[in-house]
């Protein structure tokens, strides 16, 4: 392997502390390194990124990238999925926008990568996870789903995405629960499942609910 990611700097730490989001540290660490790795597998190709929400995952990617010279693409319509709305468990009232009482987390999420100061090492694309991929080129090092988690944005993820991933390349899945007691099913059954069943993906590694693939070459 050629080299490894040097520790995560502090301050970098300390940013990513505060940011709202979904990912746990050890999650987010071992994104950080199979970043690092895919740019290493496929250097010229983008980190693409689904579902930003406030950029707490995107700060790891954008971490690596930052040490290998990648760039992070990160795509949401910054409205919320189904599960985070006013009234569902994950909401969270700081980041609806007062005017529209809709959720609108594209503030917070320019503000974090502000304060990280990675800004020129990630593009926000604001927009539906379906339309955005038609437009994104492929060739990715690394694509990492973590957007809508209901069947049928799994479903269109899947479908939109996967063929994103250069070969070679690394794709990693978030709330992948092949127990239904430990989560919601539709990222196993309709993005992971299908990735490994088409022969075109190999699970390499598993932290926490996080997947590593590698698209086979
Ligand atoms: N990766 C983030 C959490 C993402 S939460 C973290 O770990 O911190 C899921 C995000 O996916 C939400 O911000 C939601 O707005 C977005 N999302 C859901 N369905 C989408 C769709 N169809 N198109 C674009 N974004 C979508
Ligand atoms: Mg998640």
């Amino acid at each position: 392997m050629p080299g490894e990611a040097p520790p995560i700097d502090p301050e970098l730490a300390r940013v990513i502390a505060e940011t709202r989001g979904f990912m746990p540290d050890d999650e987010g660490a071992a994104l950080r390194r199979w970043a690092f790795e895919a740019l290493t597998r496929v250097p010229s190709g983008p980190i693409i990124e689904v579902g930003s929400y406030c950029g707490r995952s995107t700060l790891w990617l954008a971490d690596a990238a930052r040490i290998a010279g990648g760039h992070v693409v990160t795509v949401d319509h910054h409205r919320g999925s189904e599960e985070i709305q006013p009234g569902w468990e994950h909401h969270d009232p700081e980041v609806v926008d007062p005017r529209s009482g809709r959720m609108d987390t594209l503030p917070h999420l320019r503000r974090t990568l502000e304060r990280a100061g990675m800004e020129d090492l990630v593009t926000v694309v604001v927009g539906q996870s379906s339309v955005a991929g038609g437009l994104v080129r492929s060739g990715a090092s690394m694509l990492f789903i973590d957007g809508g988690h209901g069947d049928a944005e799994a479903r269109v993820d899947a479908a939109t995405w996967l063929d994103h991933v250069a070969p070679g390349g690394l794709l990693a899945i978030h709330d992948v629960y092949p127990d239904p007691a430990d989560g919601g099913r539709p990222p196993y059954e309709r993005i992971y499942r299908p990735a490994v069943d088409s022969g075109r993906f190999v699970e390499l590694a598993a932290v926490g609910s996080l997947r590593l693939l590698e698209r086979s070459r």
